[in-house]
């Protein structure tokens, strides 16, 4: 049952599998093997699925609000259906454990997403109605959705960018990170169906030159692009997308802030606080990536937290037993590898041990100043840097000591104060005592340089629709 092989992993174009004239490896982080090929696509293909996605739209972008809503549960149907087997896929080419926090989790927050996003609706609004004249606000669909997403969760993050733009009646051209692209390749499949030819596209590319991320922000037939992924990144989509002033909504980097305060039980934060930082091995764009303990109760936690860490199982994700995989990338591995070293050189190691592979230890380390490199900077890996202060305001000063605003947290016994100290911080969102936990009824996104506009609920529902009034 695990152990399935990728046959089909097309372009999935106009609802045909395509094949490409050149194709690229996707490799298993854990083994190093082989787990699959890829299309690489050519700017030409590329045309072509946008080219689908504009034929599909001239239809789709007509059905009724129900109609849109009935195929995005027919759509979540299928994401539940074949949702062990592209775990599996998930699990092989992101490394992530098929259980825990990893594959098979993500595909069941892949299917909540999908089913919540299904029941949104787009009234129309009525924005005056008197003997002066009636003024409605309409929101119509943009066109064809472009689609950009990351390595750390592929499926969960495609369904956040395709769902959406479904629902409200545009059509889409998905392209996924060349380093997990065979589970997007899969959804895309599955998809399609129940769905109508054209209505979403997939374009598989290696990435040589960025050439397709890049043609899609250009491209003239694309009216929106929606991203997930680095902020150097996002910067590059943004200048490229000015000349056709694409709609755009970007989900970049964060290097979130926990602040605990002097009245927390450390043994009761201890499990909530490692989930909140290393989450698919800390490879996730709101998790906990630097902490703020105050000295009373710094020992304390750093022995809870720990005591918590260092019984996780570490290993490859198709083991049953595994917890927590490998940093899926050497370029990944690289960034974590010098900014441990960084930590390492001004720090005390709490945890941490020798790494194997693209496998590397838990590691926290203590004793960090504000401009460490571990601090200052977003590692994207299994590691937490600690630093220790006195005041509250020193803490919220450097808690807001970045260019990023993604997420934050606080973590109390006393409600009241944490959400005082929560309203302090320069983010998008701010757990209390927890960190990263999302949910498709709360808007999400950052401020700063953690991104432009939400995902999630209406407020990003209305982000893959352009406003008209009509006044009458
Ligand atoms: P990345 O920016 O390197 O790649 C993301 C996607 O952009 C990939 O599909 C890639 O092929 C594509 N791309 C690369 N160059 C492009 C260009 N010039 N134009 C258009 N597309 C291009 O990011 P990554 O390494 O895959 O992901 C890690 C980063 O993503 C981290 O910084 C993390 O914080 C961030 N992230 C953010 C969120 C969020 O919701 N805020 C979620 C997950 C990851």
């Amino acid at each position: 049952m695990n152990d399935i092989t990728p046959t089909t992993n097309g372009l999935i174009i106009d609802g045909e599998s395509f094949f490409s004239s050149q194709a690229f490896d996707v490799i298993n982080p854990s083994t190093g093997e082989l787990v699959g090929k890829a299309q690489d696509a050519s700017v030409q293909d590329l045309d072509r699925a946008i080219k689908a996605g504009k034929t599909a739209f001239e239809t789709w972008s007509k059905l009724s609000s129900d109609e849109l809503k009935s195929y995005c549960l027919k759509v979540t149907e299928k994401i539940t259906e074949y949702s062990e087997e592209i775990a599996t896929l998930i699990t092989k080419e992101q490394g992530k454990p098929l259980n825990g926090l990893g594959s098979r989790w993500e595909m069941g927050g892949a299917a909540a997403w999908a089913g919540y996003t299904s029941h949104l609706e787009l009234p129309v609004k009525t924005l005056q109605d008197n003997e002066e004249g009636r003024v409605e606000l309409h929101r119509k669909p943009i066109g064809v959705v472009g689609s950009i997403t990351p390595w750390n969760f592929p499926v969960m993050i495609a369904v956040w960018h395709i769902l959406p733009a479904l629902r409200s009646g545009n059509t889409v051209v998905v392209k996924p990170s060349p380093y997990t692209p065979l589970s997007t390749v899969r959804l895309v499949e599955v998809m399609n169906m129940v769905l109508p030819k054209g209505v979403v596209n997939c374009v598989t590319s290696s990435d040589k030159n960025e050439n397709i991320g890049k043609a899609m922000s250009e491209h003239s037939d694309i009216g929106k692009i929606v991203f997930t992924g680095s902020c150097e990144t996002g910067q590059k989509i943004m200048q490229t997308a000015a000349p056709t002033m694409k709609r755009l909504t970007l989900e970049m980097g964060g290097n979130d802030a926990g602040i605990i305060l002097p009245d927390v039980d450390p043994v009761a934060i201890a499990e909530p606080l490692f989930w909140g930082a290393f989450i698919n091995g800390g490879q996730t764009c709101a998790a906990l990536k630097r902490l703020y303990i105050h000295e009373d109760v710094h020992d304390d936690v750093c022995q809870a937290l720990v005591k918590f860490a260092k019984n996780i199982p570490v290993g490859d994700g198709m083991n049953e037993e595994s917890i927590l995989g490998p940093v899926q990338n050497s370029m990944q591995f690289e960034i974590v590898s010098r900014l441990v070293k960084a930590g390492k050189s001004e720090g005390r190691v709490l945890l941490g041990g020798e790494t194997n592979g693209l496998f590397h230890p838990i590691t926290i380390i203590d004793g960090l100043s504000q401009n460490n490199a571990l601090i200052k900077n977003e590692q994207f890996g299994p590691v937490l840097g600690i630093v220790k202060y006195s005041t509250i305001e020193e803490a919220i000063e450097m808690a807001n000591d970045s260019e990023n605003g993604l997420g934050g947290s606080v973590w109390s016994s006393d409600i009241d104060k944490a959400k005082s100290v929560a309203s302090q911080l320069e983010c998008g969102s701010v757990w209390i005592n927890k960190h990263g936990a999302i949910q498709p009824n709360a808007p999400f996104g950052g401020v700063k340089k953690s991104g432009l506009g939400v995902e999630f609920a209406e407020e990003g529902l209305h982000e893959y629709t352009d406003i008209q009034v009509i006044f009458s």
